[in-house]
């Protein structure tokens, strides 16, 4: 296959970066947004219910139009962030939808402010139905919203507050060197390098390579103290300036997940612990060891992996979707025959891997960095996923484009288990198979038990802050006794992992984020599992589902697919599918 196969054409998009219809579209854009803010300023509020409805339409035609060469100049700039053509128009982009979005903020504002009962009577006028969601979303926290001058003067204040104590966390976390002797050499490593060998061979290099990592974190621990307590303390005051019940509860608001809902997804995960205990036992077994210690949960259990080229990855990924339905494999399919996908890694290029669905007119992009792993498959399929979901909800208009945040992953992390049960149906190597099962179980363990256990603990931190400052002892407490709940006897917890906590930056960062991933890939499981018991008839829920992109609630979304996200037996429904691929496991073992 020639080399420029395995690039993206962006010229889907525009014929090239210096096309006079590029310029054209960035040129129009001040003076659209300009005409725009002269026309409803300071007026949403005495619009009709015709007049709003448009008014939102044309909004929504102009985030349309601008978002194509957005995606573009993005899309250049993540291929070669060295070219200076590229950074330009990104840097251009970038500088003028700040602009745009300054322009328009108002829109917004004054949609939020609309009283209750001129929202009412939109909400009864039928023609507004395919707005209502996008409209509850900008609305959901009017409740909690302060007075203009109150918010503007928080937000000053928080630049020397909560803000100036994230990047103190940021600053000192990443100005970390660790040193410690790998293969007979005393080397330097970074935070990550140093984690990465996790997935060492040797049980020696995983537990220094731990402790090196977390005793530097607790040498800061008058800092990280400071640090948590005071997240935790302003937190708390903001809850009581905005009227939260709980310190979850802006979290749930934003995901649009009830309360309860979460609280069952976290008790059903806490009732299955003893399935990530039965898995590590059988771990510590392939070792030969009496019991994992925490350093050991993700060591390698074969001693060569497998690679793959990338037609093979690629038919791979394809067939599996294939199998599921023809249309999906034809949509699949269709990225890499159309040229949609940037495949190989390479110097400049962004690293990791993402999909870009850009507007419901325009076709989706892939960015991989394929290197011929295991792993690199499974990101194959993961993107795709999301390539697949961009395509089927392109029927939404554009407001209503994008996956509600806690379904975003569903057809990605639904994509890999198509993935993984193809390949262990057709691999007859029980080293392959037994490699593939542990892949997944500690995939799931990982997006499921940990962020349980994460959550709690943050939730703790949380409640316990309020009755007066944590000491670092009280906090390891705390991280240890949740830990200890997932681990029960079959995990030893190594001494420096009383530090654990520290360097967890959603922490920080995204405040009780950890429990999303739970429920993202829970719902996937459960997802598959209705799957496997009701074949075909279970298809065009999923389908459904899909196709209604951002229109709905994640609760109405799930319904969909004839889900029901409050009931705890549902959640139950992924655990017995991670039983399954254990006891798949057991039969080789
Ligand atoms: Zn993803």
């Amino acid at each position: 296959m020639p080399q420029t196969d395995l690039t993206w054409n962006t010229a889907l998009l525009y014929p090239a970066p210096d096309s006079p219809e590029l310029e054209a579209d960035l040129g129009s854009f001040e003076k659209l947004a300009a005409d725009f803010r002269d026309k409803f300023f300071e007026k949403t509020a005495t619009l009709d219910n015709t007049a709003l409805l448009a008014a939102i339409r044309e909004y929504e035609a102009l985030q349309n139009l601008m978002s194509k060469p957005f995606c573009y100049a993005h899309l250049l700039f993540a291929s070669d962030s060295g070219n200076e053509v590229y950074r330009a128009i990104s840097q251009r982009c970038s500088e003028l939808g700040n602009k745009l979005s300054q322009q328009l903020l108002f829109f917004d504002l004054e949609l939020m402010e609309l009283s209750d009962d001129r929202f009412e009577s939109f909400r009864a006028f039928p023609e507004a139905a395919n707005y209502l969601h996008f409209l509850e979303g900008i609305r959901k926290f009017r409740p909690h919203t302060l007075k203009e001058n109150e918010e503007r003067l928080l937000t000053r204040k928080d630049l020397t507050g909560v803000r100036a104590f994230t990047k103190l966390f940021d600053e000192l976390s990443a100005s970390f060197s660790y040193q410690m002797e790998l293969d007979g050499e005393l080397k330097t490593f970074t935070g990550e390098e140093l984690l990465s060998l996790l997935h060492h061979t040797s049980p020696d290099v995983r537990f220094r390579a731990m402790t090196v990592f977390l005793e530097r974190h607790g040498e800061h621990g008058i800092v990280y103290n400071a640090v948590f307590n005071n997240m935790a303390l302003d937190h708390g005051q903001e809850m009581e300036l905005r009227q939260y019940q709980t310190p979850i509860q802006p979290t749930n608001i934003g995901n649009e997940i009830p309360d309860e809902a979460v609280e069952h997804l976290m008790c059903v995960t806490e009732a299955n612990y003893g399935l990530a205990q039965e898995y590590f036992r059988i771990k510590a077994g392939i070792f030969k060891m009496e019991k994992l210690r925490n350093c050991d949960v993700y060591a390698p259990v074969a001693e060569a992996e497998r690679k793959y080229d990338f037609a093979e990855a690629k038919a791979v990924v394809v067939d599996s979707y294939r199998e599921y339905s023809p249309e999906f494999g034809n949509i699949v399919e269709a990225f890499f025959t159309e040229r949609r996908v940037d495949v190989l890694p390479r110097t400049g290029k962004s690293g990791g891997a993402f999909a870009m669905g850009i507007s419901p007119e325009l076709p989706p992009f892939l960015l991989l960095n394929f290197t011929g792993t295991l792993r690199d498959l499974a990101t194959i399929a993961h993107e795709a996923g999301h390539g697949l979901h961009f395509v089927i909800s392109q029927k939404q208009s554009l407001l209503n484009y994008h996956a509600p945040l806690p379904l975003a992953e569903t057809a990605s992390v639904f994509g890999e288990m198509l993935l993984t049960r193809r390949l262990l149906d057709n691999e007859q190597d029980p080293v392959v198979r037994k490699s593939l099962l542990c892949a997944k179980i500690e995939d799931i363990i990982a997006t499921t038990f940990r962020q349980t256990v994460l959550t709690r603990f943050e939730l703790r931190l949380h409640n316990e802050r309020t009755a007066g400052l944590l000491s670092n002892d009280r906090i390891s407490e705390i991280w240890l006794e949740e830990n200890g709940k997932l681990f029960g006897d079959s995990v030893e917890m190594i001494p420096a992992y009383s530090w654990g906590w520290s360097y967890i930056s959603h922490f920080i960062h995204s405040r009780f984020y950890c429990y999303s991933y739970t429920f993202a890939e829970l719902l996937v499981l459960a997802l598959f599992q209705k799957y496997r018991e009701e074949g075909d008839s279970f298809k065009p829920g999923y389908h459904a589902l899909l196709e209604s992109g951002g229109a709905l609630s994640p609760a109405e979304t799930a319904r969909l697919a004839g889900i029901d996200i409050t009931d705890s037996g549902f959640w139950q429904k992924g655990y017995d599918v991670l039983a399954g691929l254990i006891e798949e496991l057991k039969q080789i073992v």
